[in-house]
């Protein structure tokens, strides 16, 4: 058993969202060993498709595996469909050693009883019902045809104790617990049944999840004791909530990752986003993934539940844009972007984009802008531009022919020309060149901008027809 291997596992049933996002990174935050597990036993709902998003979009954020599928240990299935033979190996065991016992109580009858235990006054539990079938009353039932589900034998009057990373002690009577089902009637595997074995054979050290996993831990430390597998200990981390105060879900703004990686979301400020919800760091600026691990501490962990905030995201994204090299930059772009970004303007481009863009269609709308003949000039931007007067352009057209690319000597010589300062010179200026009353500062404008296109949109305000 390692001390310190965590692990990933989840069911591909949907696509991989900010909840579970965050349970990866604090697992691979938390851990010297990182294991991934693909927890599909659920035929129905499970989908290769999602196996795949989810591979991507762990990579994508970095979180890198040292142990799953595609890893290097051939005698190790990572995915729980074809790890049946190892379960049933287990429920043998327990079957042979009275410790499960076939359950043939059918659904409505479940309910009856649940509804009567409600009504008492009772938590609901299983009454026990099939744990008293004698072996000719089992094979009775077989013989007619009747698949049982198989229960755990919960042992009676005693109470299983763990002391949870996150959440501290934690005391469970076992009288509070119904024996419960660990193989359905179709035959496949109850998920918290498979789940803990795996840990025990996969030397999981440490286990990190969503606190709505913490009533199924006291049922695990049960079979994992009765099978004489090792438990690892467990760090249950409190929810996130949305902006209704409910668990983040698609419906109170959660996203995909997939979406946010389509939004142009930076990997690193995901994680920096996500490994402060409900956790605090000394550093307030952006940490790469060694920094955030270095610095994360589990004493930090809240116990109540955290809200997610689109803001933050926006916050941590706009530092690592500002925080990109040219060719994260570069990639960062859209295709259609980089198709019409002359080589020449490059370097001016990546530098507008990092001090003025968050997303990737902002910065498109700049490219747009700089580089291409068409110029959307709002009516209020208009206004500004005209209220200059067509003399201010005139005078503007000849300052930047003596000029050429040098803006300073632009400016000094439209100033000189127009008596124009501050605001009078720089507003109608934006406007006329950008057809915006914000963006970048106007010298990187100009220099960004191809002469020929600061003419003719100077031009135009002159009353020139060009
Ligand atoms: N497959 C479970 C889930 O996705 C894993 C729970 C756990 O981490 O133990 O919720």
């Amino acid at each position: 058993m390692s001390p310190r291997k965590t692990r990933f596992a989840p069911s591909p049933t949907g696509l991989m969202h900010l909840g579970n996002a965050r349970t990866a990174l604090f697992s691979a935050l938390l851990g010297d060993r990182f294991l991934l597990r693909i927890e599909d036993t659920d035929a129905e709902r499970s989908r290769p498709e999602f196996v795949s998003e989810l591979l991507d979009d762990l990579r994508w954020m970095g979180l890198t595996w040292d142990e799953g599928p595609g890893s290097a240990q051939p005698e190790v299935d990572y995915f729980q469909s074809r790890r049946g033979e190892i379960y049933r190996h287990y429920y043998e065991r327990l079957e042979q050693d009275d410790l499960a016992y076939p359950c043939f109580c059918t659904a409505s009858e479940l309910e009856i009883s649940r509804k009567v235990q409600l009504n008492a006054g009772q938590p609901p539990r299983y009454s026990g019902k099939c744990s008293r079938l004698t072996r000719e009353e089992v094979e009775r039932r077989r013989d007619q045809g009747l698949q049982p589900t198989l229960r755990f034998r919960v042992p009676r009057g005693v109470s299983v104790e763990f002391d949870d990373e996150v959440r501290g002690p934690q005391k469970f009577a076992t009288d509070d617990i119904g024996d419960f089902i660990i193989r359905r009637a179709d035959g496949s595997p109850a998920f918290f049944f498979c789940n803990a074995i795996d840990d025990a054979l996969m030397s999981v050290g440490r286990v990190v999840r969503g606190e709505d996993h913490l009533s199924n831990t006291p049922r695990q430390l049960l079979l994992l004791r009765a099978l004489a597998l090792a438990s690892p200990s467990y760090a249950h981390i409190a929810l996130i909530l949305g902006e209704d105060g409910a668990p983040l879900s698609k419906r109170n703004g959660s996203r995909s990752i997939k979406q946010l990686r389509e939004e142009g979301y930076f990997p690193s400020a995901l994680l920096n986003m996500l490994a402060r919800v409900g956790h605090h760091y000394e550093q307030d600026d952006l940490l790469d993934f060694a920094a955030l691990k270095a610095k994360f501490n589990i004493a930090h962990l809240g116990k109540s539940p955290s809200r997610f905030d689109i803001a933050h995201l926006k916050h941590w994204q706009e530092l690592a844009v500002r925080a990109a090299d040219d060719s994260e930059l570069l990639q960062w772009l859209r295709e259609e972007t980089r198709a019409i970004l002359p080589a020449n303007r490059t370097a001016l481009f990546l530098d507008i984009v990092r001090s003025n863009c968050v997303f990737p269609d902002q910065a498109h709308e700049w490219a747009r802008i700089l580089f291409t003949e068409e110029l959307l000039v709002g009516a209020e931007e208009a206004a500004v531009a005209q209220n200059a007067g067509t003399g201010f352009y005139l005078a503007a057209l000849d300052a930047a022919s003596e000029a050429g690319e040098n803006f300073d000597l632009f400016m000094t010589g439209l100033k000189a020309r127009t008596g124009a300062k501050g605001k009078q010179l720089f507003m109608p200026l934006r406007a006329a060149l950008s057809g915006r009353l914000d963006g970048p500062e106007l010298g990187k404008l100009y220099a960004a901008l191809d002469p020929f296109l600061i003419h003719r949109r100077l031009a135009e305000f002159a009353g020139e027809v060009t």
